[in-house]
């Protein structure tokens, strides 16, 4: 655990987390904690097709995924206390299966660190029960979807069970949004837009859009400024630094810092490859007149209490 000084120009809209719920002053230092609202359990290759892992090849461009999670590895790779939303995933046509009860499991083997999340594909039979279980009998305390993926639109009125069920029970509702490397996931359901008429009919449903719908932040940000309680996280783009540093050049000029959550996407990237990669943006700027980023909102991005945003602390 490392103690890390506190900005003297903390910035407005920031709930930091501070261990111990009171927290630890000592001078001018206080030990921060870095929430992680978007991170994998599943076991590879085993809850996935054929057609995935191979099309997963895709995923980076430059390096070959190995989509193993290990949780110790996970802590290795981050240098500050850290708390983890950690779901799987249920897409069928996608080819990717992870049983709530595997994922209730790894947070029971570390439930001082994990907070879990259920998953449900809609286009299959039994979904509510499987909702209903997750959250009733597994404990798990949000809702994962990947409407891409598995084929989907989340405003479809036959998805009015689960956002019901998730604004009478509060659990928040984390979309996978943006593109892929999956073939037969149709683009189209990925889109912002679709979680517009959700909002609107369903206000008091936390919602985060995930990935910033990369590269669809323009939809993204539109969305999340007009809905107080739909947020997007900024997992899994830090290694595309050019495009990170446009997409939160929107999110400064509209004014939404406030509405980003920080996460991984582990095992796609780390904690501490992500902090790094949000700090080293305007390192690229040197030399040049472009605008800067600033770095007081990446910090509060950075130690930004999702748990406390999502109803979850
Ligand atoms: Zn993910």
């Amino acid at each position: 655990m490392k103690a890390k000084k506190r900005s003297s120009r903390r910035s407005r809209c920031n709930t930091e987390v501070e261990l111990g719920n009171t927290g630890t002053h000592s001078g001018e230092g206080t030990i921060r904690m870095i929430i992680d609202i978007h991170s994998h359990v599943w076991e590879y290759p085993k809850h996935f097709g054929d057609g995935f892992r191979l099309q997963a090849k895709r995923g980076r461009a430059d390096v070959e995924l190995d989509l193993t999670v290990r949780y110790e590895e996970y802590a290795q790779d981050a240098r500050e206390e850290t708390r983890t939303v950690v779901f799987g995933g249920k897409a069928r046509l996608s080819g990717m299966w992870v049983d709530d009860q595997y994922v209730a499991d790894q947070v029971a083997a570390h439930p001082d660190k994990l907070i879990g999340f259920l998953s449900v594909d809609p286009t299959q039979n039994n979904w509510e029960k499987e909702m209903h279980a997750g959250h009733q009998d597994m404990g798990l305390k949000g809702i994962k979807l990947l409407s891409m993926y598995a084929g989907f639109y989340p405003n479809d009125p036959s998805l009015d069970p689960l956002w019901k069920y998730a604004q009478k029970h509060r659990l928040p509702v984390l979309l996978h949004t943006g593109t892929t490397f999956i073939s037969q996931a149709p683009i189209d359901c990925t889109l912002p837009r679709h979680l517009d008429p959700v909002a609107i009919r369903y206000p008091e449903v936390r919602i985060v859009m995930a990935h910033l719908a990369h590269p669809y932040e323009g939809e993204c940000v539109a969305v999340i400024r007009k809905h107080p309680n739909v947020y997007a996280d900024v997992s899994a783009l830090h290694y595309r630094p050019y495009q990170l540093y446009n997409s939160l050049m929107l999110v400064q000029e509209y004014g939404v810092w406030d509405k980003l959550l920080f996460g991984t996407d582990y095992p796609f990237t780390t904690v501490d490859a992500s902090v790094d990669g949000l700090r080293g943006l305007n390192g690229m700027l040197e030399g040049t007149a472009f605008p800067r980023l600033d770095t007081d909102q990446i910090e509060s991005l950075i130690y930004r209490d999702g748990l406390e945003i999502l109803g979850l602390a």
